[in-house]
């Protein structure tokens, strides 16, 4: 059996009025936001997928159907709480991630350190186990547009070391 696990997650929101821009976690000030069901948090979304495909358990349009009423408006930062506690209940947890948004505007650099607090202290994890990025695509395509945002993520899953007992001659034996 192996020891880690790599996962990879893909989204998209399409950007309106009226609506609040959140990603990972952080409201940023904008004249656009992402539109979903949930608080369309595209690097979040990005990032449970990747920790979900990493174990094979399908992806978060299963695990937190658009069509349940109890996902409207919902923080994706408690859903990502609530998968981060599937992969550990499995056994797994998190090695690293590291995330890219593809955004033409605003300027995201201000917040990414307050992105990576949030998404790691619902992770439980240090700060440098979180990277986040962004970059536009040069005014192409649906981001270049701003008629969307995008966000894709890779993750790197360690399995939970099984606790210990050593003897005092030295043998190391699983519980
Ligand atoms: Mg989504």
């Amino acid at each position: 059996m192996a020891d880690f696990r790599i996962g990879h997650g893909y989204d998209v929101h399409r950007l309106t009025e009226q609506r609040k821009l959140i990603l990972g976690g952080v409201e940023i000030p904008h004249t656009l936001g992402l539109l979903g069901h949930s608080d369309a948090d595209v690097l979040t979304h990005a990032i449970m997928d990747a920790m979900l495909g990493a174990l094979a358990l399908g992806d978060i349009g299963q695990h937190f159907p658009d069509t349940d009423p109890r996902y409207a408006g919902a923080d994706s930062l408690q859903l990502l709480f609530h998968v981060n506690g599937l992969i550990q209940a499995k056994g797994w947890q998190i090695g690293n991630i590291d995330a890219t948004i593809l955004a033409q505007a605003p300027k995201l650099a201000p917040y990414i350190p307050r992105m990576r607090k949030q998404l790691a202290q619902k992770l439980g994890c240090a700060l440098d186990q979180i990277s986040v990025k962004a970059t536009t695509e040069e005014h192409l395509g649906f981001t270049g547009a701003q008629q969307g945002m995008a966000a894709h993520a890779v993750v790197l899953l360690s399995r939970i070391p099984k606790p210990m007992y050593r003897r005092p001659v030295g043998r190391v034996i699983p519980l």
